[in-house]
């Protein structure tokens, strides 16, 4: 066992694997970590790429390289915010980040506007 994966759920370090799925004892959560669609896509070439055209995958960290407008609020995210932890998403309207910014909250951007931190 080399190769321990945190819970992607609830980030626990006591998964473990059954033999096909892994399993989450903690939260109940369980996953197969072979076939996660944003990997393959990300395999494929044809994964979500930042302003830079450097690939993003689920957990890493960006930062907004403009203002940004919230879609139905005065909020603005500004240019420079740092957001952790994002999640791909297959956004159909181009928004393919799923994050949460402080002081906002849970919403989606567009990978062309945001860079790896
Ligand atoms: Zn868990």
């Amino acid at each position: 066992m080399d190769d321990q994966i945190n819970c992607p759920q609830c980030n626990s370090e006591n998964a473990y694997n059954d033999g096909s799925l892994w399993n989450c004892p903690d939260c109940g959560h369980e996953w197969n970590p072979d076939t996660p669609a944003a990997a393959t896509d990300v395999e494929a070439g044809q994964g979500v790429r930042d302003a830079n055209g450097n690939p993003l995958a689920d957990g890493d960290s960006v930062t907004v390289i403009k203002d940004l407008k919230v879609k139905g609020s005065s909020l603005v995210v500004k240019g420079g915010t740092k957001v952790k932890n994002i999640r791909l998403v297959d956004g159909a309207d181009g928004h393919n980040i799923a994050c949460k910014i402080d002081g906002i909250g849970a919403m989606n951007l567009k990978s062309e506007f945001v860079k790896k931190a």
